[in-house]
């Protein structure tokens, strides 16, 4: 281990999940690096990045991991690889045992989730339960999981308002946030949220 892993006073695995395209890996390079890429280059298999933060007078390394979820649409050379929805829904009863061990090695050892969709494409929404299913079953019981609406910069292609966002995710028991990974709205706030909530409940 470095210096830098032996300061730290914890380390927190989270994961990131929702639809292609709805903008969880410029979340986390937002948040992790403080960067934005308008050119969508779709994650391939599994990537995580690191960031260090304070919360109190502790140290908490935070290992954020990502996925466009290629493992699954490899299957489905009929589908769009951008619409994900249509991947999960037609794919999954088919290939599951495959699908199951990848999954659960994405979510093993994870505290916390980003569930995103995309507040300008209504299906990213809608897929929002099927990904709480996933969720259930292969996550912690006590897993944190905050619902986040990216894009919210694009108000005049709003198709999720704010409000059904919020309800939904009270219905559910998740935390709620609106964020722009272009803008940088809400970015910090999302992961500082989720990683509190996450230190809380496990001190
Ligand atoms: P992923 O498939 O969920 O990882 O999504 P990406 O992070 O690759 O983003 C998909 C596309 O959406 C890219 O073209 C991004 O530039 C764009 N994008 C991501 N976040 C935002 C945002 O907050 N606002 C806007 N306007 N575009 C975004
Ligand atoms: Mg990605």
């Amino acid at each position: 281990a470095d210096a830098f892993d032996e300061e730290c006073d914890y380390l927190f695995k989270a994961v990131l999940i929702g639809d292609s395209g709805v903008g969880k890996s410029n979340l986390l390079s937002r948040f992790a690096k403080d960067e934005f890429r308008l050119d969508s280059k779709p994650t391939i298999g599994v990537e995580f990045a690191y960031r260090n933060i304070k919360v109190g007078d502790k140290l908490i390394k935070a290992q954020i991991w990502d996925t466009a979820g290629q493992e699954r649409s490899e299957f489905s050379c009929m589908v769009d690889h951008a619409n994900f929805g249509l991947v999960f829904n037609e794919s999954f009863r088919v290939f599951k045992p495959r699908f199951r061990a990848i999954t659960s090695s994405y979510y093993r050892g994870a505290l916390g989730a980003l569930l995103v969709y995309d507040i300008t494409m209504r299906s990213s929404y809608e897929n929002v339960s099927k990904w709480l299913v996933e969720l259930r079953e292969f996550g912690g019981q006590d897993m944190v999981v905050v619902l986040v609406g990216n894009k919210c910069d694009l108000e005049q292609s709003r198709e999720v308002e704010k409000e059904e966002g919020k309800g939904f995710a009270e219905t559910e028991g998740l935390c709620f946030m609106e964020t722009s990974a272009l803008k940088n709205l809400n970015v910090e706030e999302v992961f500082l949220q989720m990683i509190t909530k996450i230190y809380d409940m496990t001190s």
